[in-house]
């Protein structure tokens, strides 16, 4: 793109046809500007990876022209692949403080602190990268500090909504800034590009006080402990946790990492003011059980979390037991019903109460419903809505809802759509190359590498090696050796000698001039392997066939 170029231009790489990592580029005269660098967690069609990210090479390419990242806010699925990918595009990155600590933490984990140009925008003014005038809008969120981009450009404003709710009373955030969304849609928005999360809900996101109201009751009068787990990061939540347990005349502790890294950004960046003493856990063991509140991280069931941990009895200090409560203040995840089902049994066969929003109102969404959809759109009337943070099927409701609240010009993107914005509408002019990432060990590989192939095929249908020692005439030298992992055999003597046979016979019949070349050796023992495995057991393994030929001198 030349800086001639006056077009505006407008890139996800990520979050578009997907809830999580989202990455999006703007492009005006030459320039580029990033929002957001976020993660997902994966699949099992990733076996042995916990983290996914968007495939940043178009924006490698373009990384001379790269002005800034500027991250909306701190939720993993916005700044979860800085540390990962930053290398990638070395560009300055700005958040607002809370952001930013938690950013900092990420970059001092990966050793890039020192590198990292992180500008801290305390202010609500505007700033300039280039062709872009930037302004941060706080907006509530089930975070501390969300925040919608107002992005001026010489073809027009951008509002980029970031993650967002209207609350009437957020506890941490602004109250439903309407005026100054108002005030916006008067100054003219070329196009607003937005949270489809919660689509479906017809409602309204709900308000974080009557969450607390309700917890409050909910817990008076509770004998026993009372865990109380939600994600880390909804701050408001954590200063829920803190005041139900004054109202409760109950103590609290802290378990899970992140719990503790999020609470200590939260304070030092002016949050939490009137959180209460936090017990150390083995102080907190000693505690009578009615006069205990848990705080814990795990409310998707993810094993390795602190409630999970506590639930099979697996934590040095803290156990569960009848007649104590937990109360999943959180949303059950789509994908994870079956993990948390196992984590509700384990409890409920201990005799131990679950509380979750299907029993109760513990929990309220971070993100809009038709209802506050509808209002920020009477509000900011775009002239264009470009639905982003969403599935295709969040994304073509929530274009067909702008619509209806007489957005005439709507444009569905895909991760990769080059899409140029006028006043004429939004129509995609091109596509970049896109893809994912995933973090193996300490590696990131492209997702699509041999590496993963191989994985899923041992981790689904097992592995078979062999060695095969051959003399230089092609004549085998020993009798081959084979290593089998995780094939379902009754037998494995009677299996091995199977394999062996199949093996031998397969180089009986090659011709001995075919039996000088390694790779026609190799090929036919891991075809005859592999036919074995799947007539006698239905598998279809990895094979690696290791071919080692003696030369004169050695014999
Ligand atoms: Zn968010
Ligand atoms: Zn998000």
């Amino acid at each position: 793109m030349k800086k001639s170029d006056d077009r505006l231009l407008f890139l996800p790489l990520g979050g578009s046809g997907e809830i999580g990592m989202n990455l999006n580029l703007y492009a005006h005269k030459g320039k580029w500007l990033m929002v957001d660098c976020g993660m997902s967690f994966a699949d099992d069609h990733f076996p042995g990876v916990d983290l996914v990210f968007p495939d940043p090479t178009f924006i490698e390419r373009e990384k001379d022209q790269l002005l800034g990242l500027v991250v909306t806010h701190g939720h993993e699925d916005h700044i979860g692949a800085i540390p990962h990918l930053w290398r990638r595009f070395e560009c300055p990155i700005y958040a607002t403080p809370f952001t930013a600590a938690l950013i900092t933490d990420k970059l001092a984990e990966a050793g890039l602190l020192d590198e990292v140009q992180l500008h801290i925008v305390e202010h609500d003014g505007p700033f300039e990268l280039g062709p872009f005038t930037i302004t941060y809008l706080a907006l509530a969120h089930s975070t501390a500090e969300g925040h919608g981009l107002v992005i001026e450009t010489g073809k027009g404003t951008i509002f980029h909504t970031g993650d967002w709710k209207l609350d009437p009373n957020p506890l941490i955030g602004p109250i439903c800034p309407s005026s100054k969304l108002e005030a916006l849609g008067d100054k003219g928005i070329l196009a607003m590009v937005g949270d489809s999360t919660n689509v479906f809900n017809p409602k309204n996101a709900g308000s974080e006080l009557s969450v607390r109201e309700s917890l409050i009751e909910i817990c008076k009068g509770r004998s026993g402990r009372i865990v109380l787990t939600t994600f880390a990061s909804n701050v408001a939540r954590l200063d829920t946790a803190g005041e139900v347990a004054k109202a409760t005349g109950r103590h609290i502790v802290l378990l899970g990492r992140s719990m503790q890294r999020i609470t200590k950004a939260a304070k030092a960046t002016g949050y939490l003011k009137n959180f209460p003493k936090v017990l150390d856990e083995e102080d907190a063991s000693h505690i009578p059980r009615n006069k205990l509140l848990i705080l814990c991280t795990g409310c998707q069931g993810e094993n390795r979390a602190a409630l999970a941990r506590i639930a099979r009895n697996d934590h040095k200090h803290l156990t569960l037991a009848a007649d104590d409560t937990v109360i999943f203040s959180s949303k059950i995840i789509p994908g994870n019903e079956l993990v948390l089902g196992q984590l509700f049994n384990m409890l409920a066969s201990n005799h131990i109460r679950v509380i979750t929003e299907k029993d109760a109102f513990v929990h309220v969404s971070g993100h809009p419903g038709q209802a506050d959809l509808k209002d920020m759109y009477s509000w900011i009337r775009p002239h264009i809505a470009i639905p982003v943070h969403g599935e295709a099927r969040h994304l073509i409701a929530h274009a067909a809802l702008a619509h209806t609240a007489g957005i005439y010009h709507t444009l569905v993107p895909a991760n990769g759509d080059i899409i140029e914005i006028d006043r004429e509408g939004a129509r995609k002019i091109d596509e970049a190359p896109v893809g994912r990432m995933v973090l193996d060990g300490d590696q990131v590989i492209p997702a699509d590498s041999p590496a993963m192939g191989d994985r899923r095929r041992a981790s689904q249908q097992g592995f078979v090696t062999a060695s095969v020692v051959l003399e230089e005439d092609g004549e085998l030298a020993a009798e081959p050796r084979l290593a089998v992992l995780g094939l379902p055999t009754n037998n494995p003597d009677i299996f091995y000698d199977q394999l062996l046979d199949a093996c031998e016979i397969a180089m009986d019949r090659m011709k001995p001039k075919q039996r000088l070349n390694d790779d026609s050796v190799e090929e036919v023992v891991r075809i005859a392997l592999r036919r074995l495995c799947r007539s006698t057991l239905g598998k279809n393994p990895g094979v690696a066939v290791l071919i080692s030929r003696l030369e004169d001198e050695q014999y």
